[in-house]
């Protein structure tokens, strides 16, 4: 492999005053931040993959859609102009225009996959290993503050949990992260297992081709179901107000009523239960088994609730083409899947949508001053920032709310750590516990009681760890943090600046 050093700039003589890692939307919103806030800085987006979009360049199933709204999915400081549930398509080219308006191309090398990051506290700089594409070689880049835009799971390989005799199956089995452009569901019996959000919105847009879609699932998922429009955006278009009113007010009403059907989720779990049932009851009528399919045994807003855009999941269950089994697997067969029930199900093709294979910092080894890093040894500073880690802030975005609500927030911190950094000729910035933390509880990344993907249930004991101060914890809590970031006190004993 060719060894190519003489990268400039980026090289240790010229090195970038910020890498950014990944261009997914994270990447891109924190590139314009950094740009628009202080233009002056030296940077590039290192992103693994060839093109920007991250999750929506990775995912090309039937029907791929964010599930949030693009009011608040997209970033703060663009509008968003189309209807609310956009299509992956749809994302990709609103992101393109932000890499367009503000020229940020020119910052991106993609087919870079970062390997491996080492911090030396006698240079205070990283010095970055990429690979460049399939066998492209090797790249070394040196900067001084690593702004981590990786997302949260492995982007080469889905998660299919190991299922007994799946080698005996005579059909194929797919996952959704890997979708063939060969696949030809034509009159096909297809199983789908899984019951979030990539079930529901797989099962109405393949049904109409396949013989038969059944949605196989363990157990149930809340859905809400709702018109892809919002009554008050196009209520303002028909007034000619300006898209960028239209963005805020829009953005402002649906972050009020998300906090008011947050709260309430705790407090009245049932009533909202009931509440997200009814619709579904007036689709598929009073004899459905809803108790069965639709009613799941963990509270709402445990794990994110699947909104269902007009409806089209029901529809699809109405009218025959699509059915929903709520069962276990014993093992595959031949011909299919045997149940725990003893019931079988007959299929052609199977499609695992199961979820993900959680990447922490994006699988790259992390050497502090000579010392391989554990990343689950380290305390989250707000999630954004670790102890031991000098120079680096992560960006993890809201579950319940949407992700990219915190990408703006944690780039407005970003910008004015660096710039207090440079105010007090600080090289190196890192957190540390403060003498009045020393006998704080350490806890588990996140309250697995109050959240619990299953991705993050299965790799928690990788991610950081979190105090029981709010501090020091990753709340997942928007409508505090969008206070609480924006007051940090850069002079706080928690950061330690050299
Ligand atoms: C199908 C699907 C639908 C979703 N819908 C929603 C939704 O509606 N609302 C919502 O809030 N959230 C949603 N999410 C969660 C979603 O992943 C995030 O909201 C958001 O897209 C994450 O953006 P990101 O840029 O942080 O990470 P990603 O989209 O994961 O992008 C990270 C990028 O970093 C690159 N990268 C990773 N490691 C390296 C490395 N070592 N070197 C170089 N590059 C690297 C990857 O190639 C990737 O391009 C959805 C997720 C999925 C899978």
């Amino acid at each position: 492999m060719v060894k190519d050093t003489s990268a400039s700039p980026g090289s240790a003589d010229e090195p970038f005053d910020v890498l950014i890692v990944g261009a997914g939307i994270s990447g891109i919103g924190s590139a314009y931040h950094l740009v628009t806030q202080l233009p002056a800085t030296r940077f590039a987006i290192l992103e693994a993959q060839e093109s920007f979009g991250g999750t929506w360049l990775t995912h090309r199933y039937p029907g791929i859609r964010s599930d949030s709204d693009l009011y608040t999915f997209g970033y703060r400081f663009k509008p968003w102009v189309g209807r609310p549930i956009a299509s992956g398509v749809e994302i990709l080219d609103y992101l393109n225009e932000v890499i367009t308006e503000n020229d940020l191309a020119r910052h991106i090398r993609y087919g870079h996959r970062i390997l491996s990051a080492e911090w030396s506290s006698a240079t205070n700089l990283w010095t970055i290993t990429a690979e460049r594409g399939k066998g492209g070689g090797l790249v070394i880049l040196a900067a001084k503050f690593l702004w981590m835009c990786q997302g949260y799971y492995d982007h080469t390989v889905g998660y299919t949990p190991e299922w007994p005799d799946m080698a005996a199956f005579s059909g194929r089995i797919v996952h959704p992260q890997h979708w063939p452009s060969d696949l030809d569901l034509t009159d096909k019996k297809v199983v789908v297992i899984g019951s979030g959000a990539t079930a529901a919105t797989l099962i109405p847009n393949i049904a109409p081709q396949c013989a038969h879609v059944t949605m196989l699932q363990r157990s149930p998922t809340y859905f809400r179901m709702g018109r892809n429009a919002i009554e008050i955006a196009d209520q303002l278009r028909q007034l000619e107000v300006r898209e960028d009113w239209i963005h805020e007010i829009v953005r402002r009403k649906i972050l009020f009523e998300q906090e008011a059907l947050s709260k309430r989720c705790f407090d009245e779990p049932e009533q909202v239960t009931q509440e997200l049932l009814a619709p579904i009851r007036d689709v598929l009528g009073p004899n459905y088994d809803l108790a069965t399919h639709f009613t799941p045994r963990y509270r709402p807003w445990q794990q994110r609730i699947a909104f269902v855009p007009d409806g089209d999941l029901f529809a699809g269950l109405n009218s025959g083409k699509a059915s929903v089994v709520t069962d276990e697997i014993d093992r595959f067969s031949q011909d299919g899947i045997e149940l725990k029930s003893g019931k079988t199900l007959a299929a052609d093709v199977v499609i695992a949508a199961t979820g993900f294979n959680l990447s922490v910092l994006g699988d790259i080894d992390f050497v502090i001053d000579g010392q391989p890093l554990d990343f689950a040894q380290t305390v989250t500073y707000r999630g954004m920032m670790f102890t031991g880690i000098p120079n680096l802030v992560w960006v993890f975005g809201y579950f319940r709310a949407s992700w990219t609500l915190r990408v703006d927030l944690v780039a407005d911190f970003v910008c004015r750590l660096l710039a207090h950094m440079g105010a007090k000729n600080a090289n190196k910035v890192e957190v540390s516990l403060r003498p009045e933390d020393r006998d704080m509880a350490i806890l588990s990344w996140i309250d697995l009681e109050n959240f619990n993907p299953g991705y993050l249930a299965r790799g928690v004991h990788l991610m950081p760890k979190r105090g029981d101060k709010v501090e020091w914890q990753h709340t997942q809590n928007y409508w505090a943090e969008k206070d609480q970031i924006p007051a940090i006190d850069l002079d706080d004993r928690a950061f330690v600046y050299r």
